[in-house]
Parts: structure tokens; sequence; C-alpha cells
């Protein structure tokens, strides 16, 4: 496809936010059809569950009809084998495959074809663009080196090109890199962007003042929004979404709530194995729209949201969702003074072979327990691996204790945290 096509996307996508809600749900259903239609007759895995549960495509007409389909788990995703869950004959070699973080469970590779690819990205480009971003603004994201990938269609263009800012660098490399670059648009994990935003104000760095911040709601807690945007003087603008659909939701200038990609997703609210009312907490489950290359239909990612009917007073036709907060406890300081945000642990684990699900617990300041849910690939070697990388992250003097347990509570809120510290810090 021609880089020229591919900015069409962009300009379909803008244009889809302002179509009426009944447009843009005649929009979705029309994708839903194709998208599951697809799946069944190039999926082994689809393909067995619709028999499995005794419907076939030509059942599903309408959104409501979705309610038929079976939900898809992680759990079941994981005993799949790669082949069966992606289309038949994907060349994987030119794919792209990202994993889930482990969290929340055992990692799952996620594959994207370049056609889902370039239209996510569309997607998220989006409302980056809606909220300040221009084709040349001075674009900073933080991210994990172990992810940085080749340059995209726009970036070979030179637009839309941010530097990456690694969230294992110490934050004076981070603030050194900034200052130089003097960024217009800050983008990344919202905790590293608190981290960032907690050295700029103790070292009245004047190089740093973004003129638009965007989080990834890992973490956004109220506190935490405050304080960035007192810091930069912003209104920062935060993104919802999760590794297997990439960007799912968003904010408009006006904060009502987040604006759901629908013509990306079909997000469902699932309390009880019912629809969630609007106001009423729901698991969220989600079919997506566009990635030819491994369908995911009705997939719970195990997190938790709320169903809005509220209209925002943007105008646009994006439906809203709420999101229930989250927590700023998850920040370990450690004896020398340095803070490290909860992306580290997701970043650090996904590294490590046969790790399910985590929790890190801060017990002490130089003391961590690092509960694991392991699955068959963990070893003895995988647990000298994660006290290794810790401590190479953080220091020797920091005493990890590994610890493999059959589970990790849920919050009350519904959410997995991956870490917690019980010691207080100094900001
Ligand atoms: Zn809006």
């Amino acid at each position: 496809m021609s880089s020229l096509n591919k900015l069409r996307l962009l300009h379909q996508a803008q244009k889809n936010q302002w179509l009426k809600p009944s447009e843009l749900e005649e929009l979705q259903t029309k994708k839903l059809r194709s998208i599951v239609k697809h799946a069944y007759e190039n999926t082994e895995f689809y393909h067995k569950k619709f028999k499995a549960a005794g419907i076939h495509p030509d059942d599903i007409r309408t959104l409501n009809d979705l309610s038929k389909i079976p939900f898809t788990t992680k759990e079941e995703l994981r005993q799949q084998t790669l082949e069966s869950r992606v289309s038949r004959g994907l060349d994987l070699s030119q794919c792209h495959v990202t994993e889930t973080s482990g969290s929340t469970g055992i990692p799952l590779k996620i594959v994207y074809d370049e056609a889902a690819d370039d239209f996510s990205k569309a997607i998220n480009l989006r409302s980056h663009t809606e909220n300040g971003l221009k084709l040349r603004s001075r674009w900073a994201v933080f991210g994990d080196p172990h992810h940085y990938q080749k340059p995209r269609w726009f970036q070979k263009l030179r637009i839309f090109n941010p530097i990456q800012i690694s969230v294992f660098e110490p934050i004076e490399k981070q603030i050194d890199t900034l200052s130089k670059f003097k960024p217009e648009v800050l983008d990344g994990y919202t905790s590293s962007i608190r981290l960032l935003a907690e050295a700029v104000e103790k070292n009245d760095i004047k190089d740093i003042n973004p003129k638009v911040v965007f989080g990834t709601s890992e973490l956004l807690d109220p506190d935490t929004r405050k304080y960035i945007n007192s810091v930069f003087d912003v209104e920062m603008i935060d993104h919802f979404g999760c590794v297997e659909l990439n960007r799912t939701a968003w904010e408009c200038g006006e904060h009502a709530g987040y604006h759901i990609d629908v013509d990306a997703v079909v997000m469902e609210f699932i309390s009880d194995g019912e629809a969630a009312d609007p106001g009423e907490r729901g698991e969220i489950v989600y079919t997506g729209l566009y990635n030819y290359a491994m369908p995911l239909i009705r997939y719970s990612i195990e997190d938790v949201g709320v169903p809005s009917d509220e209209v925002c007073p943007c105008g646009r036709g994006l439906p809203l969702m709420k999101l229930i907060e989250g927590r700023s406890d998850s920040f370990m300081q450690i004896p020398d003074g340095r803070i490290f945000s909860p992306i580290i642990w997701t970043l650090i684990m996904r590294q490590i072979p046969g790790v399910g699900q985590f929790k890190a617990i801060q017990e002490r300041k130089d003391l961590i327990r690092v509960l694991v849910v392991r699955d068959q690939a963990f070893t003895e070697a995988a647990a000298g691996q994660i006290v290794h990388d810790v401590q190479e992250v953080m220091g020797e003097g920091i005493h990890v204790d590994v610890e493999v347990v059959e589970e990790i509570q849920k919050e009350p809120s519904g959410k997995v945290r991956c870490a917690v510290s019980k010691v207080g810090r100094a900001i």
C-alpha cells in the first residue's frame, strides 16, 4: 500500500469520529459481520468455537446478535497453538508480533499484519491529532527499548516522528535528553510522566514545556492527573487500551469520559453475564474489527470499565465510557532515593520465560517480594533471572524474594495490580 493510502486511513478515521451515532453503528455492524465471517472461515480456533456453540456467522446480523457468541478468555487462547488462532496461510515473518505483559496472566503472542498495523496506527493518531499533535511536532514517547520498532510508514515520510525515551534510563538522563529536545508533545506511560514531572518540579527545570501531554491509563488517579497538569501547565489527555487491541478509547479536550473507537472495536461491558447498564461497572469484552490476521471475537481482557450514555459536548459521535480510577501506591522508592514506576515490572517480567501472572510487593525499602504464578516453562533459573534483572535495574542492595504462588488476588476494583508498595515515599 502506498503511503498516500495510509494517510487516507488517518483522514478516514478523522472523518468517522464526526459521524452520527446511528451511522457509526451501521459502520460497526458492517465491519462486525465481515470479521465474524472471516474468523469462522479462516481460523481453526473460531471455526471450532462457533461449531461447538451451534452458531453460524449468518446468525450475527446486528450488534445485539453478538451476545449469541460465547466469550473468548485469555486462558482459552493460551491453550491454543498460535497457528490455530491466526488466519490460515498467514506469513508470520511479514507480521508484527508482540506479547501481552503478563501482569494479568501468562503472556500471549499477539499478531498484526501490515494492513491491521496501518489501520491501528491511524486510529491511534486520530486522538493525537485531535488533541494537538501536528505533522511535525517535536514528540517524545516513553517506551520500552525491547519494543522499539523499525520506523513506521508515516515516520519514513518524516511526519509524526517521535523520539523514544527508554523508561529504563535514569531520570537524569531522561531529563537531559528532553531538555535538549524540548518536546512540544509528551506521550507514554502515565507513571513515567509522573516521575518526570516530579523531577522537573524538584530540580526547577525550565526547558521541558510540552504543550500537550498524553498518558496511557495504566494508573491515572485524580491526584496524578492534577499533579502532572500543574507541573506542565497543561490538561493532560488520557488514553485507554490494551496490547491485544491497541488504543481503544481516548479523551477529547472536554474530559467528559473516554471516546470509544467504535470503528475499530466493539466494546461491551458485562456484569453477571449481561450487558451492564450505563453508569454500572462491567468487565470489558472486545471484538476487534480490523485485525484479520488474528481475529478476537468477544475477548475478555479482565479489565473493568463503565459504559456511559452521556453525550460529549464536543459533538463527536464516538460514544463515551468511564474508567475505574487507578491508585498511586504502585510506585516504589528505594534507599538511594530513586523512584520506580510500576511499568518497570511489566517490562522486566515480560522477558522472563514461564511467568504467568505476577505481582511485586515492596515490603521494606530494600525488600521486594515477587509473587509469580508459573507455567510449565518456569524454572529455578527463571527465578534467578528475576532476581538478577531487578537488581540490575534497582541495584544489588535490593533483596528480591521470588515466591511461586497458585493465584494472585484481584483488587476490590476488579483490577489486577502488578506492583504495590507498602512503604511510603518522599516526593
Ligand atoms: Zn468529546
